[in-house]
């Protein structure tokens, strides 16, 4: 076991370390620059994960490095709780602008849990109301709060009784949303546009108007979840956009701080935040040490810009377009693929619920990370979908040009044409687990 693993084990997480060694993920990333990461043995990866759509700007971005560094050659005071912050509030008036409809103030967070429990908090204390409505296959994160909107059973399980109140319904139904909101006692709808752990279900922009109508209807605020869709994912800057309507409340966090600093937003209106947070007795209800620090707050102003100057929403859409048709291409009539699809630069590879023989039981919940694996082995990073392993998901750093989209179609296909059964899949998962039973569960 190489030291950092070892260490890692004993004072973090040994099972996360363990289930590496099993999947055959035995290796130790230390470098990244734009689209590529690095493992400690030198080899290169293309990274189409981008830490788990929190790299859009690609890793360490040249304008971003600096812009921190001269930040902290500056000496600025970056934990300022006794007067406004200047960063903080240049971020919030970009963020306001960049948004647009009517999302003109910023609860900043560090976390996109955080950002969620925001959202919560804000909409209970504008309203008055506490009920909250959510959808089966959320997931937004792992706090108390997140976790009692999120639909996991196995990750809520052990935390239970969560908040009460909580009710889920289907996604992108528009019935059962309105079933939900009729009472007139919701304090808030929360919805992500894409459900990308829950296995990248698109909701269609339909749904999205209807909700905002059915939200206006019975008083409860809406809010998107846009912590893994944000900062130019689909093709604009923020999924909402392009289905022509907007939320009272935009909860926004990975991307955000450029993958380097941890920053966290929710947006809301002005209406909102005067109901919620207005009065002088109540306005230090929402915040946190962290939360709008100098660093982390120029980081994410500098990473709208780059997304801005370097057209990274556009790109998304257009070469998110030409990948999803050259995967389209590569993969069509393939055994194990029931679908592909995707919106920017967010696209999905569906495995068959059933693969075929030699094992009809064997799941395909299973071949998308053995899949993945053998990716990683032919030096392609990509994960499935956390909540949904048959579903193998790509979001490269939206930086990623044409020629690296087309390396990646061609690996991906290669792959694929390896495995055209489950066989192939079965008989390397078998020997995996065999080899690491024979070397005492070693990380390799
Ligand atoms: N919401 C969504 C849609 C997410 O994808 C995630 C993280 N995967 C979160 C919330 C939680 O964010 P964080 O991990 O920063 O708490």
């Amino acid at each position: 076991m190489s030291g950092v693993a070892e260490r890692y084990a004993r004072h973090v997480d040994p099972a996360f370390v363990k289930l590496l060694g099993v999947l055959g993920y035995g290796r130790v990333f230390t470098r990244a620059s734009g689209v590529h990461v690095w493992d400690d043995q030198g080899r290169q990866y293309l990274d189409l994960l981008a830490g788990f759509g929190s790299a859009n700007i690609g890793h360490n971005h040249p304008r971003l490095v600096a812009r921190l560094h001269a930040l902290l050659d500056e000496q600025p005071l970056n934990l300022c709780h006794t007067g406004p912050s200047p960063y903080a509030a240049r971020l919030a008036e970009a963020l306001a602008e960049a948004a647009g409809g009517g999302l003109e103030m910023s609860l900043f967070c560090t976390s996109g849990a955080e950002a969620v429990e925001a959202a919560i908090k804000a909409a209970r204390a504008a309203t008055g109301r506490s009920r909250v409505v959510f959808c089966d296959g959320a997931y937004h994160g792992l706090s108390l709060g997140a976790l009692s909107v999120s639909a996991s059973k196995r990750m809520r399980r052990p935390f239970e009784p969560l908040l009460p109140g909580c009710d889920a319904v289907p996604f992108a139904d528009e019935e059962a949303l309105e079933r939900a909101l009729a009472p007139r006692d919701a304090a808030l709808f929360l919805v992500e546009p894409v459900q990308i752990e829950g296995g990248l279900r698109f909701a269609p922009p339909a749904f999205l108007q209807k909700a905002r109508a059915l939200c206006t209807k019975y008083g409860t605020l809406l809010a998107l979840d846009e912590v893994q869709t944000g900062i130019g994912r689909t093709g604009s800057l923020f999924a909402f956009q392009q289905a022509q309507m907007a939320p009272d409340l935009l909860v926004l966090g990975k991307s955000l701080g450029g993958s380097i600093a941890p920053a966290a937003v929710t947006m809301t209106t002005r209406t909102v935040q005067k109901a919620a947070y207005g009065p002088t007795r109540r306005f230090d209800l929402h915040g946190s040490t962290f939360a709008g620090n100098a660093f982390a707050a120029a980081a994410a102003l500098e990473t709208l810009r780059i997304v801005h100057d370097e057209r990274l929403a556009e790109r998304s859409r257009d070469n998110g377009a030409a990948m999803l048709a050259g995967l389209r291409e590569r993969l069509a009539g393939h055994p194990l693929v029931a679908d592909v699809r995707g919106q920017g630069l967010l696209i999905a590879i569906d495995l068959r619920a059933r693969l075929p023989s030699p094992l009809p039981s064997m799941t395909a919940r299973i071949a998308g990370q053995w899949l993945a694996l053998a990716l990683l082995e032919r030096g392609v990073i990509l994960q499935p979908a956390s909540q949904a392993w048959s579903v193998l998901r790509i979001e490269p750093p939206l930086t990623i040009d044409p020629i690296e989209i087309a390396r990646a179609v061609e690996i991906i296909g290669k792959v694929f044409d390896e495995h055209r059964s489950a066989a192939p899949l079965l008989g390397r998962s078998g020997r995996r687990i065999v080899e690491q039973v024979i070397a005492k569960g070693r990380f390799r």
